[in-house]
């Protein structure tokens, strides 16, 4: 059992309402291979929600205390960000996850890229440092 990002197996809850459905990802899940994963949910956040950008570092920064996640509207949600990526944390250490497919350029999901100051740049999401640095293999979606 692998942990996905949820919209990819087709759940709306990208800030917009929208998914990034993904055929082999849904497939998985309904295969009971995978289990799907929202952060950004879990962590308190509501859905639709503004969108958000790490500013000043990626996941990484933000869990070194050196970085923080910001709305369009300036407001910190940082925390709650965090707690969402806590959440999944615990999710995968109770199913044995050793693997994570996320969501690329997500300020939590993005395993490669992320976006920032609206340009796509090189860095993780929170919740995919968070996951790397306790083992589990983060990957986009091939
Ligand atoms: S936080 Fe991750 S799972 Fe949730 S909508 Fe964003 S990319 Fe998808």
């Amino acid at each position: 059992m692998i942990i996905v990002s949820a919209c990819l197996a087709g759940f709306n809850c990208r800030y917009d309402c929208t998914n990034s459905y993904n055929k082999l990802i849904a497939e998985m899940v309904i295969n009971k291979k995978a289990f799907p994963v929202c952060p950004e949910q879990m962590g308190g956040l509501p859905t639709p929600r503004p969108s958000c950008e790490i500013k000043n570092g990626d996941g990484n920064d933000v869990l070194n205390d050196k970085a923080k996640v910001i709305t369009i509207y300036g407001d910190d949600i940082t925390a709650k960000i965090i707690k969402g990526s806590e959440e999944v944390l615990k999710l995968a250490k109770m199913i044995g996850a050793k693997e994570a497919v996320l969501k690329e350029k997500s300020p939590s999901c993005g395993v490669t890229k992320i976006y920032r100051n609206g340009e796509i740049v090189s860095g993780m999401g929170v919740c995919a440092a968070m996951l790397k640095r306790e083992g589990i293999d983060v990957t986009p979606p091939e």
